[in-house]
């Protein structure tokens, strides 16, 4: 892989890499389709990575599709999907770790210790085998994705981070490989994750400004489903991932965590900052 990708640079390409775990949904397919796209030489890795999966967690029941996963990266046109086994990516003797501090101590990595330690350190070899100009991710798993823009720019790997929409079901919840564990009735509550950021992004757009408020509409949408458990609801810095008491403090982002039974979803949705609001307000009332 390290070889071909040199090869494509020295050719003076532009490398691209979409990091998945496979199962791909529509989610994935738009950050293949940017990738390509944008750039010249695309490569998809496909790697189920089981150091950032909890000794409780569901590493070995994860969905795995991976001929149907390749056959759509070929018909999308990705040049190359690199799937690494796991002894492959971990020999023996394997000793070392990357650790971003700070931002990955909340929300996530508050409830899945280890799992950010797993992802910065996978994406960092991921990075060093497919010497990428750009690299792709979702805004769905926003707090991985403000970690991975501090790790590329902190060892310098020479890659831009691209952070590419959330994809959502006609209903709002956010397409993930997890949905599949859901129960029927589990699915159909599930889409208080979106109701709920929907009514703190309203609520914003109409001039609530105050954290604690938000925080509150998204929980009592979220406890109005009798199998949604609440973990986390709160508003963030999009960059720092830090509480905020109030969106005029920065880049604010809604955020939630929510388990059924034993499968855990997570979304997120920026808040409009309040000038946009004070505009919209005096636009609405001339
Ligand atoms: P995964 O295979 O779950 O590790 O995800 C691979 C990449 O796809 C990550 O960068 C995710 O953030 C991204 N992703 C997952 N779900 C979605 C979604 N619904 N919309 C956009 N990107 C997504």
């Amino acid at each position: 892989m390290q070889r071909v990708a040199d090869g494509w640079r020295a050719e003076g390409a532009t490398v691209g890499v979409v990091p998945t775990m496979g199962a791909l949904h529509a989610g994935h397919e738009r950050l293949l389709r940017t990738a390509r796209r944008e750039c010249d030489r695309t490569v998809m890795t496909l790697f189920v990575n089981p150091t950032q999966f909890g000794p409780r967690e569901d590493l070995a029941r994860y969905p795995r599709s991976p001929a149907k996963d390749k056959a759509l990266a070929r018909d999308i046109g990705i040049d190359v999907v690199f799937a690494p086994a796991v002894e492959a990516m971990y020999a023996e003797g394997f000793a070392t770790t990357v650790h971003v501090a700070g931002l990955t101590d909340a929300w996530e990595g508050a409830a899945r210790p280890a799992h950010f330690d797993g992802v910065t350190t996978v994406v960092s070899k991921l990075f060093n085998i497919t010497r990428p100009h750009r690299a792709y991710f979702g805004q769905k798993d926003a707090q991985q994705a403000a970690i991975v823009r501090r790790l590329a720019a902190d060892l310098d790997f020479g890659c831009r981070v691209r952070v590419c929409p959330t994809v959502r079901e006609p209903d709002g919840l956010a397409l993930s490989s997890r949905n599949v564990y859901l129960s029927p009735v589990e699915r159909e509550q599930a889409t208080c994750l979106y109701e709920a950021l929907c009514a703190a992004r309203d609520l914003a757009r109409a001039g609530t400004t105050r954290a604690a408020a938000l925080t509150r509409a998204m929980r009592h949408t979220i406890r109005r489903r009798t199998l949604a458990e609440l973990e986390y609801a709160a508003v963030v810095n999009a960059e720092t991932m830090e509480k905020l008491s109030d969106i005029g403090e920065g880049p604010a982002l809604a955020v939630v965590a929510v388990r059924f039974g034993g499968t855990r979803l997570i979304d997120n949705m920026p808040l409009p900052p309040p000038t946009t609001r004070r505009a919209a307000r005096a636009r609405a009332t001339g």
